[in-house]
């Protein structure tokens, strides 16, 4: 593995960080402030319109999609590291979850028709779009576990079940969702669901509610739950057709896994920074706090913690543009792990550091925790990971 960045990554590099230091940073805190101050926060600032339509203007516009910017997974994942510093920049990139996952979908496995009515205007960054597929009634870790239904009733599909965690569905701008459903319970057992594309107001779809996660909305994309009643669209909605909803889910997960680690990485990376600020400036027991008890080392731990992280997801983006996502499958569920654990850490060593204004929303620390907390779960739960990892290695002893 090379660990240069190739020409084409490194100009993005460069141009995106300065992007995100010229007119993401200054006005950061000013947009959550005034986001938090609304009575109506489910709405989008004129400011991240107007950031979009600068970095789609300069060409850093929709990076995550090989076909769109010529970047494979080593390649893109600097640049989410870079993005995930900030809570609003991989939206004024068009490069945020869960759009970026629900783009590759349609992008892979969509028909013309269903690219042309919700990949384009997707790719534009005109409409959001959410995924559901867990519920609150069955352990959606054990993903066929899915009870909600999607039957094929001639040349209709008809959906019916309740979902929870359906990232993004607050958006003002959400306007599909991809429903994932039991289909033939008596199929094999990875062919049984299939993938929908619903429209947002198709008759029988409702938000229910939005759900809190550690006290927070995250508005405006937000987390919802949704209930699917009797919700009847044309068999063309279904996405490669009835029964591939497994195969098509394993195919969104790898670069996705990716993108999450390297957000998070730069999530870290912001915490530590901040964490190095605040021990060197500040003052207590006559000395900076960086020289009381153990602080230098938990900072040098931090730093190591990082590196370490960071090597591992780059090596499993390589391996992944490599040999594919076979021969990367264990890598992509340790890097899940890993990095969540690793971020967690780092940010509570800064909110520690920071004494009570960490647990504020003065400083990013207390988002950055409720963020990287909800990574243990969100994707499949570290148990599940560490499954797969056990699994692997354990075949090889297997005759
Ligand atoms: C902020 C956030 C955003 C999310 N966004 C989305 C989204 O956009 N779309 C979507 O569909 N879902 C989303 N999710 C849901 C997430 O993917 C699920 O919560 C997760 O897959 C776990 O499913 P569950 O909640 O049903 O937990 P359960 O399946 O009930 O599992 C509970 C716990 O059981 C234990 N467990 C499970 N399996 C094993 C095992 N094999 N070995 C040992 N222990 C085990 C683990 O401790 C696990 O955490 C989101 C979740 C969060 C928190």
């Amino acid at each position: 593995m090379d660990f240069a960045h190739s020409d084409r990554a490194a100009d993005y590099l460069a141009r995106v960080g300065e992007f995100i230091r010229a007119e993401i940073d200054p006005i950061e805190s000013g947009y959550h402030r005034e986001l938090a101050a609304l009575d109506n926060p489910w709405v989008v600032l004129p400011i991240i319109e107007e950031l979009k339509a600068k970095a789609r203007e300069r060409g850093l516009w929709n990076l995550f999609l090989t076909a769109e910017s010529g970047l494979n997974n080593a390649e893109y994942a600097p640049l989410a590291e870079l993005m995930g510093r900030s809570v609003i920049a991989p939206e004024v990139f068009n490069c945020n979850a869960p759009d970026t996952g629900n783009m590759e979908v349609l992008h892979l496995y969509g028909s013309d028709e269903q690219r042309r009515r919700w990949l384009d205007p997707l790719l534009r960054g005109e409409i959001r779009s959410a995924f559901c597929m867990t519920e609150p009634d069955v352990a959606s870790s054990d993903a066929t576990n899915m009870a909600a239904t999607a039957k094929v009733d001639g040349d209709s599909i008809v959906l019916n079940g309740r979902k929870w965690f359906s990232t993004g569905v607050g958006h003002p701008h959400c306007r599909v969702l991809i429903f994932m459903g039991l289909t033939d319970p008596d199929a094999p057992k990875y062919a049984r669901h299939s993938m929908v594309l619903v429209p947002l107001g198709a008759d029988g779809v409702k938000i229910e509610r939005m759900l809190s996660v550690f006290g927070r909305h995250d508005e405006p994309f937000g987390h919802g739950e949704v209930s699917f009643t009797d919700v009847r669209l044309p068999l063309d909605a279904v996405i490669a057709g009835p029964g591939r909803g497994f195969e098509i889910a394993q195919g969104r997960l790898g670069p996705g896994r990716i993108h999450h680690c390297m957000r998070l990485i730069g999530l870290a990376e912001k915490a530590l920074e901040l964490a190095c600020v605040r021990a060197t400036d500040r003052v207590a027991f006559g000395k900076p706090l960086a020289n009381l008890g153990g602080n230098r080392e938990r900072i040098a731990q931090a730093r190591i913690a990082i590196e370490q992280a960071r090597l591992l997801v780059l090596s499993t983006a390589w391996k992944l543009d490599t040999y594919g996502l076979k021969g990367a499958l264990s890598e992509v569920s340790q890097i899940k792990v890993v990095v969540p654990n690793m971020a967690l850490s780092v940010i509570d060593m800064a909110i520690q550091l920071h004494g009570g204004a960490g647990m504020t929303d003065d400083f990013p620390l207390a988002a950055a925790y409720a963020g990287a907390r909800a990574l243990r779960l969100a994707d499949g739960p570290d148990e599940v990971h560490l499954g797969v990892v056990s699994r692997i290695e354990l075949k090889k002893y297997v005759s």
